[in-house]
């Protein structure tokens, strides 16, 4: 491997800028409350939408952590060439503070190696220990 490794963007301008899952706030005001332990994701589209941005800014530990143990993997590798562009959620069922059980479906748009995808995901999600965790997804068109 020659290729040179990114270099992690300073906290302070990563902390002002638009949260990479799409809601207009600043990621210090929105994902960055969940990535920190501050206060837990209170739906499951909130919780969809703190993991795409911890993949965006490579938080592992809070994939893990918001990861359902039946199906958490022992380790996740994040691949660096892969830049988290944009979120799309597409459409939601259930997941409010009142269910145990959702699902969302969505589309993440990265670019890898100078290429574009989309990922298209039904992810599901339920309530485990009073707080949402991520259990498992179908791929497919949403
Ligand atoms: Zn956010």
């Amino acid at each position: 491997m020659s290729r040179r490794r990114p270099r992690p963007r300073p906290a302070s301008s990563a902390a002002s800028a638009p949260c990479p899952c799409g809601l207009p706030a600043p990621y210090a005001d929105c994902c960055a409350r969940f990535h920190r332990g501050l206060s837990a994701a209170p739906t499951a589209e909130a919780l969809m939408r703190s993991r795409y941005s911890a993949f965006a800014v490579r938080d592992r530990g809070y994939l893990l952590r918001t990861w359902h143990p039946d199906t958490r993997p022992d380790e996740l590798e994040l691949d660096p060439a892969t830049r988290w562009r944009r979120l799309e959620v597409v459409a939601c069922t259930g997941g409010s503070p009142f269910h145990t059980e959702g699902t969302v479906a969505f589309r993440a748009h990265y670019t890898e190696r100078g290429r574009e995808g989309v990922l298209e995901e039904h992810s599901r999600f339920v309530r485990h220990a009073g707080a949402w965790v991520y259990l498992d997804a179908s791929g497919g068109a949403v």
